[in-house]
């Protein structure tokens, strides 16, 4: 029995086995009691065919890897994104590292740089790394207001297109609230209707919030638009934008899929505070998108102190309360996070140690799987027989392996066959990124 998983990417047979799998036993539909269960999985055809306990039964003469419990994941789901500002650290830093060094950072580099070539390449390089990481479906937040707004909508289409073999792509709008109301807006509004984008927006704390949000979900209702939205990504307990978006959602009887970014603030919020908004999230069936590295780079920083303060919202309590949680990478070497590598394994890592998902990790390697799949509408995001073998195989054995060392030498499988993960090399973006020297 071969356990050279590199034969598997060179012959790429049509049926075959992978015995000794090492799966989460939260992706399997029947569970047993440990966090691991070793099974063998029959692919034929690009799909999952059989699905056994290893235990040395199965004598069919077909192809046969070993994986030697090497752990087994379903292919990732990236939910919120920012690719169109991805990769431009090196032109445009984040002088101070703040929330506002990064806005006025990113406004200076659109005006500057944002032409069609530009976005069209870096974005695509954001799709290059994902898919090589092992993501299925990825969404991203685009800078919308003005003409370079709509712009950015067209090259992300187009993108869409030619990678519609390989990636699920969506895109949702990133405007003030207030800007819908406006002719730009709506005519905004209309185009993202017609192509299936989802309507976001940044939910500020300001005085007209009510208002614009009734605007919004007037607006997502008679076009049956999808909401995803960010919230209070600051630490003011005052900043309860979240408790809004739910009571609209509520008030206008919203049965369209609602996503909230961020919420950062509801983790600073007192508890009697905290609860009723959760319990107001759960009620409107909002799902919750948790950002950790970017959160834990912006928040919390004042010069010359040391932040105490992980900015990320509260995980635990959310899903306690049966509400979809989920990590994604947020933004990726540009002035909001000057690091990343669209690598949801990272973001998982990451969110593991930030969070405290380990005791015990039960359900929450759904978070950056099944369940953004889900709200994406891909998959079930589980391993089951009749899904499509999209899978990723790490070296790793155990948790403790896998959360320790990169998996930069993981096998991705789409329908069951192994895909080139080479990741795209830096100086791809030369000539964009350092065009001033
Ligand atoms: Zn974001």
């Amino acid at each position: 029995m071969p356990t050279d998983l590199k034969e598997l990417y060179r012959v790429n047979p049509s049926v075959y086995y992978l015995r000794n799998a090492h799966i989460p036993s939260c992706f399997l539909e029947i569970q047993g009691q440990s966090e691991i269960s070793q099974v063998d999985l029959k692919i034929a055809k690009g799909k999952i065919v059989q699905i056994t306990p290893s235990n040395g039964e199965n004598t069919e003469d077909i192809i046969s890897y070993d994986l030697a419990k090497k752990l087994v994941f379903p292919c990732f789901a990236d939910l919120h994104t920012h690719l169109d500002r991805g990769h431009i650290w090196e032109r445009s830093p984040n002088p101070n590292g703040t929330f506002a060094g990064a806005i006025q950072a990113v406004i200076n580099d659109k005006k500057e740089h944002w032409r069609t070539d530009d976005v069209y390449r870096r974005l695509e390089f954001g799709l290059k790394c994902s898919y090589a990481h092992g993501s299925q479906a990825i969404r991203t937040h685009i800078d919308a207001t003005g003409p370079k707004g709509l712009a950015t909508f067209k090259v992300f289409e187009q993108l869409r297109q030619n990678w519609s073999d390989r990636l699920e792509l969506q895109a949702a709008s990133l405007v003030s609230l207030d800007y819908y109301q406006s002719p730009e807006g709506l005519a905004l509004v209309e185009h993202m209707n017609e192509q299936g984008h989802i309507l976001g927006g940044v939910a500020y704390m300001a005085g007209d919030l009510e208002e614009n949000l009734d605007f919004l979900f007037k607006i997502a209702k008679q076009r049956g638009m999808k909401i995803d939205l960010h919230v209070d990504e600051n630490g003011d307990p005052n900043s309860r934008a979240l408790e809004k978006v739910a009571l609209a959602a509520l008030k206008h009887d919203y049965l369209g899929q609602v996503v909230c970014g961020h919420c950062c603030s509801l983790s600073v919020q007192n508890t009697e505070t905290s609860t009723r908004i959760i319990e107001l999230v759960k009620q409107a069936g909002i799902s919750i998108v948790s950002l950790p590295m970017c959160n834990m780079f912006l928040q919390d920083r004042k010069e010359n102190t040391t932040p105490f303060w992980r900015g990320i919202t509260r995980v635990h309590e959310l899903q306690l309360q049966d509400i979809s949680v989920c990590f994604a990478s947020d933004n990726c070497r540009d002035p909001f996070y000057g690091y990343g590598d669209n690598d949801m394994l990272d973001v998982l890592s990451q969110s593991i140690k930030i969070a405290h998902l380990d005791k015990p990790y039960a359900n929450w390697f759904k978070s950056v799987t099944s369940t953004p799949s889900r709200l994406m509408g891909v998959s079930s995001g589980m391993i089951a027989i009749n899904s499509t073998a999209d899978l990723i195989i790490f070296s790793a054995r155990y948790f403790s392996e896998l959360f320790s060392r990169p998996q930069h030498d993981r096998l991705v499988l789409k329908s069951g066959k192994a895909i080139d993960t080479v990741l795209p090399s830096y100086s791809e973006l030369d000539d964009l990124i350092f065009s001033w020297i």
